[in-house]
């Protein structure tokens, strides 16, 4: 069989499933109104946040950045890539997590996939057990295989199956890796139990917070500071293309296990380092993260979240033949799931046809039969745009409900 017809087959098997997957265009910039495909539309996608991708300040640092250090960074960060405006970006979040981590020291990355990639190969080594979270997001899940550890999976936030696993293991090193907000769910892992479990079985807590960074805590500062938690056995990735505004992404740990990154990571020691003037910029993106223009939207966001749910849960009793559900989500991911491939897809058309785009969400990045409209909110959204979403939402569910 020739390669093409091999794929050709494949290809069609994921048509016939409702799997398939396309590009769309976008021809403006990420924003609650947005032009894809030439046709203006209401986004409910995007994971931008605070809305600081479209942030005037933001496009200016970047410019000023260009200005002063050029395109790319030229090397890896061990060879000639590493600049001062990469080693201020480290230094100012090693300073943000100092109240939470004990000798932090923080090490930068292209992106988040990158970051995960390297703690969990570097520190998987094969004297380490990996105790993976179900719903772990699918960089997570490539990096434990790509691990010389040994894997186990537990349960989604299940801390008394993780418990019984964590007593009955004998590696050397215990390494427990979770999202701190699941991706399409949108709740919170109970991290401050995971890390009372790993102080208790002398385990390390691997927290990858792609989307608490920027959102969760008063001065955006993610899930540790949500919780308040100290410990220096946590090991925090933060990701710096979602509500951060621009692109890349960090580990911040002991400073004895983010020097070893730096000797043992191949991704970070064979890659090139990100260009200086994204550096440049992120500096601007984390002084908008923790000041007045952090704290403002992320109070919109919260109430934007209560007006969302509330309209949710009321479309959800309007309409219990649909079997739409919620997920107990308490971020700015608020997933309706619809169940079936093709409801999920048929849904999602009828609203942007409404003039709305949330993506219909499908295994095998959620399990079999709970497809969903991943709906995220931004900090630049209003109540209008909620409401207009609701009403969409509402007049999507009747005609579904007639068909
Ligand atoms: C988006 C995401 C990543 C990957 O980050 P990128 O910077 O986009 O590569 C990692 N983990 C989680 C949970 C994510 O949602």
């Amino acid at each position: 069989m020739s390669l093409l017809e091999h794929l050709s087959a494949k290809l069609a098997a994921i048509e016939a499933q409702s799997l398939k997957r396309a590009l769309r265009r976008a021809d403006t910039g990420t924003a609650p109104r947005q032009t894809i495909n030439g046709r203006p539309l209401l986004m409910f996608c995007a994971n931008d946040y605070l809305g600081l991708a479209a942030e005037p300040a933001l496009a200016d640092a970047l410019a000023e950045g260009a200005r002063k250090w050029g395109g790319g960074s030229g090397a890896s960060p061990l060879v000639s890539g590493h600049s001062a405006a990469h080693e201020a970006v480290t230094d100012t979040l090693a300073r943000w997590y100092a109240p939470h981590i004990p000798q932090a020291r923080a090490i930068s990355f292209c992106t988040g996939y990158m970051a995960n990639l390297a703690v969990v190969t570097a520190l998987g080594d094969e004297h380490t057990e990996i105790f993976s979270e179900q719903l772990n997001h699918a960089s997570l899940i490539d990096a434990a295989r790509l691990a010389k550890a040994t894997v186990t999976r537990y349960g989604h936030a299940d801390v008394a199956g993780l418990r019984t696993l964590l007593a009955a293991s004998t590696a050397k090193v215990k390494l427990i890796v979770t999202d701190a907000v699941f991706s399409m769910d949108g709740d919170l892992a109970p991290v401050p139990e995971l890390l009372a479990l790993a102080s208790e079985f002398d385990a390390w807590l691997v927290v990858d917070d792609a989307h608490g960074f920027g959102v969760l805590g008063a001065q955006g500062r993610g899930t540790l500071e949500h919780f308040g938690l100290n410990s220096e056995r946590l090991i925090l990735i933060g990701t710096l293309g979602k509500a951060a505004g621009l692109a890349g992404a960090f580990v911040v740990a002991h400073a004895t296990i983010t020097e070893y990154l730096l000797q043992a990571a191949r991704n970070f020691i064979f890659s090139t380092a990100s260009p200086p003037a994204i550096e440049h910029a992120l500096l601007t993106s984390l002084a908008l993260i923790e000041g007045p223009v952090g704290q403002a939207r992320r109070a919109n966001l919260v109430a934007l979240q209560a007006r969302l749910r509330t309209g949710l849960e009321t479309l959800i009793q309007a309409h219990p033949a649909l079997g739409w559900a919620l997920t107990p989500a308490t971020t700015p991911i608020q997933p309706l799931i619809v169940g079936g491939n093709a409801d999920v897809m048929l849904a999602a058309a009828r609203l942007e046809a409404g003039g709305i785009r949330v993506p219909g969400i499908r295994p095998p990045t959620v399990a079999a039969g709970t497809a969903r409209l991943r709906i995220t909110l931004c900090g630049t959204h209003t109540e209008a745009d909620v409401d207009q979403l609701l009403a969409t939402l509402r007049a999507t569910a009747q005609e579904l409900e007639a068909a």
